[in-house]
């Protein structure tokens, strides 16, 4: 029988990491004793063996969170009830951030520092910033935000033309929900989709990736420290063919929430389709542009444009990886942006003063190779960068591209590492044309210091999130997802719980006779 835990040298220690699938509020080997491996990006290591969900486990773990939500969850527990036990979970989570952001270091590969940036401080731009949140951190406040709504969840009452009638809607717990996340930010797109769904009073069935399921795995033991009743929330890591397939497919699951790419995204909608005509929301791709005008603090404007193509090493779904910059600053701007590069620390994940570490794999890190090498042979110039750094491990160095085309595969796809595009535009029309000419339209950018441009503009983007002099922060309580291609629905805010909630009107008529059929 495959072993559902191991224990991990961290640098606090050692640190038993559980390595089953968790349903019921338990760590169990899977049915047919499948595993798989994941892999430390630094090193190129095996970390350790995982279990691997397959068909008849998703079956279990859907079976679980249905008997939760019809006995212990859903209807049966108070909205006061719920968000008490997220406040809790949000508190445990605070308290263990340190070996949760290393235990993401080792399996994710993204820096202790960046990944923990819970209480005080964080980098923004390179520079260490106070009372910013970003992943761990970010994911705490996530979970209380999602707490203070779980009582909050009600309807309207709706004045009718039938006199005697009270009509009103109540907004219930959507069901069983598939939850597929991606291994960019493992914890924070954890927090992201469970909180809103226990607010709401939904079970779940989490399906994390499985180039990163340490911390998922970890979180479980938290769940029930917590106090969640068994089946609330279930984890079943697992191949996305396999397991994140047979959760979308699912006749027993009532909505499925995924982040990931736009091609992952088609095969989950058509598997709902094809099943039970489950809901469904998607937050996938971009290729996120940044206007930079000539009126903009070029300083603010180079860091947030470094910030964007090199924060979480460009594995982010709104990473800035075009830039264009008005033609009568580009030199300006193209000197300070590449001083800002060249600045940015490549190395150990557990080293507090690096920025980047390793991509999350080896064929992200082949990926993000093959389109550098793929970028100079279309004839794009490499500013800096443009290969790999050091021998061992995926860490990519930070590459700016200029002499760019609009056909170049560089400038079209997204490549999901620290890899931009910098291209020159003469007027604001050329530079909207430019922003929008993608299939994408998850986030954009905008650099300058006139206001009534800076309305024209952030109008005129295509993107559900545009950024004025600012880029990839968000808030818990903004709403967040994509135009045209990039998704379906919105995450955060109070928008998010319109994704786990089934709207239902009741028409109480409390006086009205009928006559049938009529004289
Ligand atoms: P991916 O689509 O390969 O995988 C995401 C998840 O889907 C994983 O858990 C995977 O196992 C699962 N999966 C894969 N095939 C599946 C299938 N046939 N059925 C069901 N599940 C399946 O994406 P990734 O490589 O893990 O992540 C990178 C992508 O995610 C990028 O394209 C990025 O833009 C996108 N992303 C988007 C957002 C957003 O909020 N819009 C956030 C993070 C990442």
């Amino acid at each position: 029988m495959s072993k559902v835990s191991t224990t991990l040298a961290l640098p606090t220690g050692q640190v038993a990491v559980p390595t089953g699938l968790f349903i019921n509020n338990e760590f169990v080997p899977a049915v047919g004793g499948e595993t798989f491996q994941t892999v430390n990006p630094s090193t190129e290591e095996v970390i350790c063996a995982v279990s691997s969900a397959q068909v008849a486990d998703i079956d279990l773990a859907v079976a679980a969170a249905r008997k939760a939500f019809k006995t212990t969850w859903g209807k049966n527990c108070p909205g006061t009830e719920r968000g008490k036990l997220i406040y809790k979970l949000a508190d445990l989570m605070e308290r263990d951030a340190q070996v949760l952001a290393e235990l993401e270091a080792l399996d994710n590969g993204k820096p202790v520092k960046i990944a923990r940036c819970a209480l005080a401080h964080c980098f923004c731009a390179g520079k260490l910033r106070e009372g910013r949140d970003f992943d761990i951190g970010d994911s705490v406040a996530c979970l209380r935000y999602y707490a203070g709504w779980a009582d909050k969840i009600h309807g309207q009452t709706i004045e009718t033309n039938d006199l005697q009638k009270l009509a009103y809607t109540k907004h219930e717990p959507i069901g069983v929900c598939g939850q597929i996340i991606p291994w960019n930010y493992p914890i924070q797109m954890w927090a992201w989709k469970v909180a809103p769904a226990l607010a709401c009073g939904c079970t779940i069935v989490m399906k994390p990736s499985e180039l990163t399921p340490l911390t998922a795995l970890k979180l479980c033991e938290l769940i029930v420290e917590a106090g969640f009743p068994p089946g609330v929330i279930n984890c079943t890591p697992g191949l996305g063919s396999v397991a994140g397939h047979a959760l979308s497919y699912h006749l027993d699951v009532d909505k499925v929430a995924f982040t990931g790419s736009t091609v992952t995204g088609r095969k989950i909608m058509e598997a709902a389709a094809r099943s039970n005509l489950k809901k469904v929301t998607l937050e996938l791709g971009g290729k996120s542009p940044n206007l930079v005008f000539e009126s903009a603090d070029l300083d603010q404007a180079a860091n947030w444009c470094l910030l964007g193509i090199t924060y979480n090493m460009g594995q982010d779904c709104t990473a800035g990886s075009r830039v264009y910059v008005q033609d009568t600053i580009y030199d300006k701007f193209l000197q300070l942006l590449v001083k800002k590069f060249d600045q940015v620390k490549v190395g150990n994940p557990y080293d507090e003063k690096t920025f980047n570490g390793p991509l999350v794999s080896k064929g992200q890190f082949e990926k993000v190779l093959g389109f550098i090498e793929e970028g100079k042979k279309a004839g794009a110039k490499v500013i800096t960068g443009g290969g790999r750094e050091g021998t061992k491990g995926y860490f990519v160095k930070p590459t700016i591209f200029a002499n760019i085309s609009p056909n170049m595969r560089i400038v079209k796809e997204e490549i999901f590492g620290p890899v931009l595009s910098l291209g020159v535009f003469k007027t604001e029309a050329e530079a909207i044309a430019l922003a929008n000419a993608t299939t994408y339209g998850l986030g954009a950018g905008l650099h300058s210091n006139d206001a009534k441009q800076c309305m024209r503009v952030s109008g005129a983007l295509e993107a559900g999130t545009v950024w004025v002099n600012q880029y990839n922060l968000l808030n818990n309580n903004v709403p967040f997802g994509g135009f045209k291609q990039s998704g379906i629905g919105r995450e955060l805010g109070q928008y998010a719980l319109d994704n786990y909630t089934s709207v239902k009107a009741v028409h109480f008529n409390y006086g009205e006779e009928l006559e049938w059929p009529p004289v």
